[in-house]
């Protein structure tokens, strides 16, 4: 399995570096962030050291996505909210700090003051058609 020993999520996974682990499986861990957006926010790591969601293999995705519906049922429970963000961070222009992969889950209620710009825009005619056919040729031909 890689690992990185410089790496701060290695680090706790190996429990050279403490944190509060909420679940723990053969492919998982999952902790509460220690710079929390709001109360609960929680992290969900693979085992392994990717850096990049776009590097993990099919089996780690599947193995990481059937565990969010279930931390996202406790975390509802324990926190008591409705509503939550699920995030991942990819590159550094999208906000990665820490260079393995992770999901954030984050409560959210109503009017708190979290959030971010959502400045819509519109394709011009014939844009959406051509981006659409570029991805099912990347998806056929990388994707996998
Ligand atoms: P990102 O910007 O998506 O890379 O987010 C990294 C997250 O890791 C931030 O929200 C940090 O607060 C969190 N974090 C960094 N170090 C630790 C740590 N030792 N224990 C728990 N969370 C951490
Ligand atoms: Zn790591």
């Amino acid at each position: 399995m890689q690992r990185d020993i410089d790496c701060i999520f290695c680090k706790i996974i190996s429990a050279q570096v403490p944190a509060h682990v909420v679940h723990e499986d053969q492919t998982t861990i999952a902790f509460l962030d220690s710079g929390p957006l709001a109360e609960g926010h929680l992290l969900v790591v693979p085992r392994e050291h990717f850096t990049r969601l776009s590097d993990i293999p099919a089996e780690l995705a599947a193995e990481l996505g059937a565990k969010l519906p279930v931390l996202s049922r406790a975390l509802k429970k324990v926190t008591s909210v409705e509503a939550f963000n699920v995030l991942c961070n990819e590159g550094e222009s999208a906000g990665q700090m820490v260079r393995h992969v992770h999901f954030h889950l984050i409560p959210r209620r109503p009017n708190d003051s979290l959030g971010y710009r959502w400045n819509a825009g519109t394709y011009p005619a014939g844009k959406a058609a051509e981006l659409a056919a570029a991805f099912q040729q990347a998806i056929a031909s990388h994707g996998r």
